[in-house]
Order: structure tokens, then C-alpha cells, then sequence
């Protein structure tokens, strides 16, 4: 029974009798207006206040989860990596070179089984018996580059959403790097592929 002495649900002196009446009538009716939460209402609330909690948590955990997006220059090709990358290199061979129109390709290494297409799909080229390069038919954004049989691929760390944090630590094939170009690093540099050479590929 509500009164002016009686606790009111929400109400700052729920449990004690206030001192100023004008505010506990107002409270009062106030109360009145304020729908009642049936137990078995009020139990659901409870039921989805932990859902909610614990699709929270679980979101949190999906964040913490390494993964990146990234994509061609028209959109029309989008792909999800879900690891994070084993290597960044730069490749000055002549195959990057003439396939990018740049100097130098910057790759991102994840392994093979990670990267997903989340939006279209890319055309491959094969620029060589085991390597398969794949773009975006549209744009011609170069975006991949896939050894048959290696556990890992390269991703153009340029296609990449944010490549800010994809740092290359080593050069490779630096046997083709274009005289007038240079990179003002101490990087490692290797004449072919270097430590980062696949299995069963010369
Ligand atoms: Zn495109
Ligand atoms: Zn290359």
C-alpha cells in the first residue's frame, strides 16, 4: 500500500520515513504512474541484463582477437585475415615491380589459411608455375601473392585498411632493386628471398 510513509519503489528514502511530505506526495504519486515490474517480467529483465553482459564480454574478447580488413581500390574485393602477421618485407623483384608499377612492393606474410574473402572475389594471375597472384578484375589492385604448397601468403600490405602497423623488417631481392631508389633504413637486405624462403621454391 503506498502513503506517505510507506517505502515507494525508486524513491530516495525508500526504507524510512521522510521528513518532507510535500515531496514524498509528490513521490507518491509519482509511484502510482510508475508501471509495476511483475516478478516473472522482472526475471527476464535479469535474464537479459546477463545476456547482455555476456555478449559483451564476448565481444570484448572478439576485439582483443587479432584480425584485419582490407580491400581493393574500388571496394569491389574485400578480404578478412584472421592471425597476425609471421613477417613484413619489402620485394624489389622485377615480378613486383611490373606487376604494381612501384619500385617496391611492401608484403605482409599471415599464414594461408587465414585470409578470407568477405566481399567479391579476386582474378588470378599466375606469374609463374607455383605463384599465383591475385587482383581485383575492376581496379587492378594487386592484393595477394600465393605460393602453391607454402603454409603462408603475402598480403600487399598496402591493401590493407591500416598498414601504419605493419612495419617491413628486411629486404628481398634486392638483386633488382632499381638504382635510383632507395630507403633510408638498416634494414637486413637479401639478394633473393632470405630467411623468409618457402619450402620447394627457388
Ligand atoms: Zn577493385
Ligand atoms: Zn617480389
Amino acid at each position: 500500500m503506498l502513503g506517505a510513509s510507506s517505502p515507494v519503489k525508486g524513491n530516495a528514502f525508500r526504507g524510512r520515513r521522510c521528513p518532507n511530505s510535500t515531496h514524498c506526495r509528490l513521490s507518491a504519486a509519482t509511484a502510482f504512474r510508475r508501471p509495476i515490474i511483475a516478478p516473472n517480467r522482472a526475471s527476464a529483465i535479469g535474464l537479459w541484463r546477463r545476456l547482455r553482459r555476456s555478449r559483451q564480454a564476448a565481444d570484448g574478447e572478439s576485439l582483443s582477437m587479432t584480425s584485419y580488413e582490407g580491400g581493393c581500390l574500388c571496394g569491389r574485393v574485400r578480404f578478412h585475415i584472421a592471425a597476425a602477421a609471421t613477417d613484413n618485407v619489402y620485394c624489389h623483384c622485377r615480378m613486383c615491380q611490373r606487376n604494381s608499377g612501384a619500385p617496391v612492393v611492401a608484403w605482409a606474410l599471415f599464414p594461408a589459411t587465414s585470409l578470407s574473402w568477405t566481399t567479391g572475389s579476386p582474378t588470378a594471375y599466375a606469374s609463374s608455375p607455383k605463384v599465383q597472384r591475385e587482383f581485383c578484375a575492376d581496379c587492378g589492385s594487386h592484393l595477394v601473392f600465393r605460393i602453391q604448397g607454402s603454409a603462408v601468403l603475402g598480403v600487399n600490405t598496402t591493401s590493407l585498411d591500416d598498414p601504419s602497423s605493419f612495419v617491413p623488417r628486411m629486404h628481398i631481392f634486392t638483386e633488382s632493386r632499381i638504382p635510383w631508389f632507395h630507403t633510408e633504413d638498416d634494414l637486413p637486405q637479401h639478394a633473393g628471398y632470405g630467411p623468409i624462403r618457402p619450402p620447394n621454391n627457388d
